[in-house]
């Protein structure tokens, strides 16, 4: 049960890369009554919602809302477009691509994972010309689809996905492109129409600051051909009757209506900043983080940095410090949640997300929380990432 001890002075800092926090203009909306999602409200509402979330992940093609969280919409892109032992193409970038790869082989696919060899693959993006040689040698064309992380939230590391669509095309193949950019959309620059992208699969609780709940499939003509002959199981994550419903402003289900409310106020927010503006925001932010890590003397797992992510900064901690104890620390001391390393990385490293609707003054108490935390578990430093931070940000 929970007390009032729970609720300590002051707000709590949640600052993992997801769920971000949700801004009191999409709570107050999604505290409208529920209303009726056959009656006429409902159609403008979704109809509405379908056109603007086009522009979001650029795109002119449909996009498909479902009432899950973003394993659901990763299982619909691949229940939607594949068959019973379909080789696939994955690549391994960090946790959730792993994630990903155990759902598939789950699903009865023949997953291949690609990557660098050790830790390496966990500190860089996608290696393009690995896909690219990989297909070259399917001459057979086995592979039916190539699936990557767009945004790894799991190590901090943003891949180039008009490379791999480069890589495919360079190999003259026509395997499908999955991409998941579950913590990317709405953060980092991302373009499905013009990086050909056949599946992107996206969550509320990132980039979009809406609590966990819904999640997206936007969908190429491509793959939507390819989901009349794929035969993998499917009736909940079908695409056919909900994009028939959709046309209309309908779900062939009864959708997540007070989620929706939030979503119509999310995009409204977005639309109204830009999304310019906002991955201008969200690289301003990281590279202000950057600077306190390195100002620490400590070191960004992200080891490109051509591939570091304007979503969050994962931060490895030095022998002897283990992150998830100063992790625990700081959220007993400073009331602030940090994101746990995960799978290989796991007390090795935490993560700062700085997303949605993140500004100088929330990273700054973040960076804050951070430096007292690692002071007081007897981290030595090199010098202060709050005065490198500030000085960063006003200077830019
Ligand atoms: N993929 C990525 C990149 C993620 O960050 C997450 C969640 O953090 C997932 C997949 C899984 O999504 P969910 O936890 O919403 O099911």
């Amino acid at each position: 049960m929970l007390t009032l001890d729970f609720h300590p002075a002051g707000r709590h800092f949640l600052q993992i890369p997801g769920p971000s926090p949700v801004p009191d203009r999409i709570l107050r909306a999604m505290s409208y009554p529920t209303i009726d999602h056959r009656g006429p409200e409902f159609a403008a509402l979704g109809l509405k919602l379908l056109a603007d979330i086009k522009k979001i992940f650029k795109t002119e093609q449909p996009v498909v809302i479902y009432p899950a969280s973003g394993t659901g919409a990763w299982e619909a892109a691949l229940a939607n477009t594949l068959s019973p032992g379909d080789a696939v193409l994955m690549y391994e970038t960090g946790h959730f691509a792993t994630l990903w790869k155990k759902m598939a082989e789950a699903l009865g696919l023949k997953p291949e994972f690609l990557g660098l060899p050790g830790l390496e693959g966990w500190r860089r993006g996608v290696q393009a010309e690995l896909i690219e040689e990989r297909l070259r040698r399917d001459a057979g064309h086995l592979i039916k689809a190539v699936c990557v992380v767009h945004n790894e939230t799991s190590t901090g590391v943003t891949s180039n996905i008009a490379a791999v669509r480069q890589a495919i095309d360079a190999a003259g193949h026509p395997a499908l492109l999955l991409v998941d950019t579950i913590s990317g959309l709405a953060a980092a620059d991302y373009r499905h129409d013009e990086w050909g992208v056949d599946v992107s699969v996206s969550g509320s609780q990132k980039g979009l600051m809406l609590p966990p709940g819904i999640s997206f499939n936007a969908v190429s003509q491509k793959a939507v051909a390819a989901s009349k002959s794929a035969r993998l199981p499917r009736a909940f994550w079908d695409w056919t009757e909900i994009m028939a419903m959709n046309a209309s402003g309908y779900w062939p289900y009864t959708p997540s209506t007070n989620l929706l409310y939030g979503l119509s106020e999310a995009l409204d927010m977005i639309l109204a900043e830009g999304l310019d503006n906002l991955f201008a925001r969200h690289q301003r932010l990281a590279a202000a983080c950057r600077s306190a890590v390195r100002a620490w003397g400590l070191e960004i797992q992200c080891a490109d940095e051509t591939a570091y992510s304007p979503v969050l900064t994962g931060v490895m901690t030095p022998a002897g410090c283990d992150a998830d104890a100063l992790r625990k620390l700081i959220y007993d001391k400073f009331d602030m949640s940090l994101g746990t390393g995960l799978g290989k990385v796991k007390g090795a490293m935490f993560r700062i997300g700085h997303l949605g609707e993140a500004n100088d003054l929330t990273l700054m108490a973040t960076l804050s929380g951070c430096e007292m935390g690692l002071q007081l578990a007897g981290v030595p430093l090199a010098g202060s990432g709050v005065v490198a931070a500030m000085a960063h940000l006003s200077s830019t």
